[in-house]
């Protein structure tokens, strides 16, 4: 079905690998695991206004499809290799589909991966992509490692996606709810930073990079992992429900980018930091006497990592403010960030 579509998707997003037996143009792949790895499968859907907003360019779609289903296999420690896509779309946009898969292309070609096959149907503007990676047996990350004692880190910076997102909306109040407003008195003065820093979150937003890298050099020392996609407190929230483990996160170290705090008072970026989406950073848990060189890993790969607190007994992950209170999350937010 749709061949012209199809044969437009294979020819730019192709990518020689030898285990690739047989790819797009059969009923099936055909596809060679290297011997003695694991397989690690995951499968990620967007929908057009729920997993991005109306008016995402076509590559930005491509590209961010493709990112957060690398992120998921970052967080488990694989190497990506393979990927199939499922493209739902409301009309045979030749256009749409050249800028998507050009975006999907430049993501792929940095890791080498091959799009070996998927469908195409028509239907509101919906893209499930599943990716393929090698794993060696038995050291794959996992959310279950994590123990009372170790320290918890963050790759990057948090919350830069959601400021992003709130951007988004301010520059364009039709596209849906306005809620941005300049936080800073001397907002002003700083706008020759302002399209810099506003520009950073964008990108953020739409070309995440998936911390694929970090996550094959963690495979070694992190005790558990995941990437934030749902907000670091729900993501570590699902470390600590695998582990049986609590954490103990001090907000005043949360990473946040000089893009996101010039932009957005205190308050607002540790919101974004703790429970905004879409960052695809990874968290993971070391044992202390790990932490100074997996950060020296990590800086050498560009990301960095940041100690955000620690595994404790119990459940759940609770937040401390400067002065070491715990901090209560109400229908305005996080509370306590006057400091
Ligand atoms: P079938 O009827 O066997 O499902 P299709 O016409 O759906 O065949 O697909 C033909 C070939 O094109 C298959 O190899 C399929 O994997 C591939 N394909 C279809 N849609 C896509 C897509 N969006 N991206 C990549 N490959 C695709
Ligand atoms: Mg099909």
């Amino acid at each position: 079905m749709e061949f012209s579509l199809i044969d437009r998707i294979r020819k730019l997003t192709e990518q020689g690998r030898d285990d690739v037996r047989l790819g797009i143009g059969d009923d099936a792949a055909l596809l060679a695991v290297p011997a003695g790895q694991e397989l690690a499968v995951a499968i990620d859907t967007m929908v057009e206004g729920v997993h991005f907003p109306s008016g995402t360019s076509a590559a930005d779609i491509g590209w961010k499809a493709l990112a957060v289903n690398l992120s998921d296999l970052a967080a488990m420690g694989a190497t990506p290799a393979w990927a199939l896509l499922a493209l739902s779309l409301p009309s045979a946009d030749v256009a749409f589909v050249d800028g998507f898969a050009s975006g999907f292309a430049q993501l792929a070609q940095a890791y080498r991966l091959a799009l070996v096959g998927g469908d195409t149907t028509r239907g509101t503007l919906t893209i499930s992509v599943a990716v393929h990676g090698f794993v060696p047996p038995g050291r794959a990350l996992t959310r279950a490692g994590a123990q009372v004692g170790d320290a918890v880190l963050v790759t990057g910076t948090l919350g830069d996606a959601a400021g992003g997102l709130r951007m988004h909306f301010a520059r364009d109040p039709s596209r849906g709810e306005s809620t941005y407003r300049p936080s800073r008195p001397d907002h002003s003065k700083k706008e020759g930073h302002e399209d810099a820093h506003m520009a950073y979150l964008a990108e953020r937003l739409n070309r995440p990079v998936p911390r694929v890298d970090a996550g094959l050099a963690l495979r070694e020392r992190a005790s558990a992992c995941i990437d934030v996609s749902d907000g670091l407190l729900a993501d570590l929230g699902h470390v600590c429900t695998s582990s049986r483990v609590g954490a103990q996160i001090e907000a005043a170290l949360l990473p946040r980018s000089p893009a996101l705090l010039d932009l957005f008072d205190d308050a607002t970026s540790c919101e974004f930091a703790l429970s905004g989406g879409d960052d695809y950073e990874l968290c993971f848990t070391v044992p202390p006497q790990h932490v100074a060189a997996v950060q020296a890993d990590l800086a050498r790969l560009g990301c960095g990592a940041t100690r955000i607190g620690r595994i404790v007994e119990g459940e759940g992950v609770t937040v401390r403010d400067r002065d070491g209170y715990p901090l209560a999350r109400d229908r305005q937010g996080w509370d306590h960030f006057s400091a």
